[in-house]
């Protein structure tokens, strides 16, 4: 890791975009790790694969926010969501389905490309008389 130790100017580090490998100058406050440097980088580059890379991570956080206001009070379910964002926007598996109580949810890219949840709840109704 190349750094630059200047008390009189903001300290600076070189991170490697992850995609394109483009180097570039990038200013960092407190010690920051290869691996931040290179993200950093990468979220910087405007290469076409670094555009794709932050729209998914946009995707992702925005989905996340979401499940947190949903699923507040039960973390584990919160904490499948959270995973199955990602695996499902990095195409790792197709979609990912979470039954929770009467819940059914089906996480999944739409033919838009957009992160999608769809949920859907078991209805049954029985009426007895005796
Ligand atoms: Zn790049």
């Amino acid at each position: 890791m190349k750094r630059e130790e200047n008390t009189n100017e903001t300290p600076t580090t070189t991170g490697t975009c992850k995609f394109c490998g483009q180097s570039r100058i990038i200013k960092t406050v407190g010690e920051v790790t290869q691996q931040e440097a290179d993200e950093i980088a990468t979220d910087e580059c405007d290469c076409e694969e670094a555009k794709k890379h932050h729209n998914r991570e946009c995707k992702i956080k925005k989905a996340n926010e979401w499940a947190k206001l949903r699923f507040e009070n039960t973390p584990n379910v919160l904490q499948i969501f959270s995973i199955a964002f990602r695996d499902v926007t990095n195409h790792d598996v197709e979609s990912v389905t979470i039954k929770e109580g009467d819940w059914t949810h089906k996480v999944f890219l739409n033919s838009d490309g957009y992160l999608t949840v769809k949920s859907g709840k078991k209805v049954d109704e029985e009426v007895d008389f005796a």
